[in-house]
């Protein structure tokens, strides 16, 4: 599971990230940031491969893929015998 996020300070909506993303997660949102640019957001990230894909490739560094274990907290590892 990921959870991708869009600086909207950075953005400046070359729209690599919907043609890169294999998996055509990113779509353009309501939400409208100072470059004019229309954010793109991740819709369906459940489908999200963890390629990094848009990560890499966004020119501004805008796109940020938060894979699953890195959101848990406390540090506890769960070990199956
Ligand atoms: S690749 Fe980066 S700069 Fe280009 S539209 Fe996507 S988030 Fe914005
Ligand atoms: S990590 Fe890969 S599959 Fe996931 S949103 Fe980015 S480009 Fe798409």
């Amino acid at each position: 599971m990921a959870i991708i996020t869009v600086d909207k300070t950075c953005c400046k909506g070359c729209d690599i990230c919907f043609s890169i993303c294999p998996k055509k997660l990113f779509v353009p949102s309501k939400t409208r940031n100072s470059y004019g640019t229309n954010l793109p957001e991740a819709r369906n990230q459940e489908d999200c491969i963890l390629c990094g894909m848009c990560e890499r490739l966004c020119p501004d560094g805008a796109i940020n893929v938060i894979r699953s274990e890195d959101t848990k907290t406390g540090g506890e590892e769960k070990h199956e015998d």
